[in-house]
């Protein structure tokens, strides 16, 4: 699986970090960054809580 964050919609709160600080972090503006190319299998459930996180449903898998 991968995720994938909309740029454009992303305001930057950093919940996705928050719950998989692996697959999440915050680029140098403040806004959500994905790490991993493709989530790791024991990462997976921190980076689905995440996409349910996002108050603005800027992550989708792919
Ligand atoms: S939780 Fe959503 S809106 Fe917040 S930083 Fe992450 S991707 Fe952006």
């Amino acid at each position: 699986m991968k995720v994938v964050i909309d740029a454009a919609v992303c305001d930057g709160k950093g919940y996705c970090k928050r719950f998989a600080p692996e697959v999440f972090g915050l680029d140098e503006w403040g806004y959500g960054k994905v790490l991993v190319d493709e989530v790791p299998p024991e990462h997976m459930a921190g980076a689905e809580a995440a996409v349910e996180a996002c108050p603005l449903q800027a992550i989708r898998t792919v």
